[in-house]
């Protein structure tokens, strides 16, 4: 008998056999990758059919830190055990001591060399728990759940199945640069890529200490879900342009520009990174409607500054849904402590800029 975890995959299962192999590499390098970062030793992971075993003491630690590495969909500190019924009725009364009085067995035969099937190991053991420690089989509403999975002659028992987030390997999908304020939005932004497997970097410009150091606090959680790439960063001051901008506008009656300014500034200084260093896309937290200036019509005004596309994955959800990922990904705490407000946001920000307006405001500034 050996502990492991069991490690269950979603959409890898579905590719080509040459994508899969690809996918399946860089999902059990991102695990290691976890694994070490997290000090949890083990001493192999193998990958089988649908699923990846890895082989450690301790199982329990490994599931959690393993569930923030994307492509992963749920988890189970598991005991590997010979696939032998006697052996498995035995053991599985072991496990399911002090768990509850409801339970249910769930069997699974991942291939089908054992010799009975799901149906019937869920009513020979089910029946023969409830007898030995009097419980009561519930398939809904239960404390908890016997699992056995039989996987190339073996069996792998548990109790406990944890959900994970899903997605693609990181790193299955190039590399992107996300920009990152202090703000809700953008951290969630980040990680949405990096769950349909990007790699992503940030851009952040800094306009107050106070939004850098909590910038500074986010990048270190997005940096618990980045196993097997270690983010980089690119810190911009952006009180040099700001202030001399917003002036200039301010001399010619156009204040109220100066959040478009702003943003197509971000854009721009984030294409040039990226032609440079290689990056597909930018990735940005901007929502429709969220806040006055976030309108279809700005939004096009500022796509018209770069020439790269412009992801924005949080677009159509709701402030609450945003919340809900940024709770998750526990950069909610953070973007909601208090800071300074941005120093250069006028009174009435523009919210249906036009690209001609845009372009006579431009040249009438630098003129
Ligand atoms: P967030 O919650 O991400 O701050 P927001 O709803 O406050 O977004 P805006 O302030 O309009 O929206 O900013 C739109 C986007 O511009 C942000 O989501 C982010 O991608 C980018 N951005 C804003 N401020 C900064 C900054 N200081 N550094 C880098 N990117 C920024
Ligand atoms: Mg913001």
């Amino acid at each position: 008998m050996e502990g492991c975890v069991l490690v269950r995959y979603g959409e890898i299962a579905l590719k080509s056999d040459q994508t899969r192999k690809w996918w399946n590499k860089t999902l059990l390098e991102n695990m290691k990758d976890c694994l070490e970062k997290n000090n949890i030793s083990y001493s192999s992971i193998t990958v089988v059919l649908g699923r990846l075993i890895v082989y450690t003491e301790n199982t329990r630690k490994a599931s959690i830190a393993l569930k923030n590495v994307f492509g992963i969909t749920s988890l189970s500190p598991a005991i590997k055990m010979e696939a032998d019924f006697e052996k498995i009725k035995e053991k599985s009364l072991e496990l399911s001591q002090d768990k509850g009085k409801k339970f249910r067995v769930s069997a699974r035969r991942i291939t089908k060399d054992f010799s009975m099937n799901s149906n019937e190991v869920n009513e020979v053991l089910g029946a023969y728990l409830k007898e030995k420690l009097d419980l009561e089989v519930s398939l809904l509403n239960y404390d908890f759940e016997m699992g056995v999975e039989f996987l190339e002659g073996y069996a792998y028992l548990f109790t406990e199945r944890i959900e994970a987030y899903g997605g693609l390997p990181l790193g299955v999908q190039g590399e992107a640069i996300c920009l990152v304020s202090s703000g809700i939005d953008s951290p969630v932004a980040a990680w949405l890529l990096m769950k349909r497997g990007c790699k992503v970097d940030l851009m952040h410009f800094k306009i107050t200490e106070e939004g850098y150091q909590k910038y500074l606090k986010i990048k270190e959680n997005l940096q618990k879900f980045s196993y097997g790439h270690e983010i980089k960063d690119y810190i911009i001051d952006g009180v040099p342009y700001l202030s001399t901008t917003k002036q200039k506008l301010c001399e010619k009656g156009k204040e109220k520009w100066v959040c478009i300014f702003c943003k197509r500034r971000f854009l721009k200084e984030a294409e040039r990174v990226c032609k440079e260093k290689g990056y597909l896309a930018i990735i940005t937290g901007e929502n429709l409607g969220q806040v006055a200036s976030q309108t279809l019509k700005n939004l096009t005004v500022l796509d018209s500054t770069v020439k790269i596309p412009v992801l924005r994955p949080v677009l159509t959800y709701d402030k609450n849904e945003i919340v809900e990922m940024a709770r998750t990904i526990n950069t909610y705490q953070i973007s909601k402590e208090k800071e300074p407000k941005c120093p250069f946001t006028p009174n009435y920000p523009m919210t249906a800029g036009s690209i001609e307006e845009l372009e006579s405001i431009e040249r009438m500034l630098w003129e």
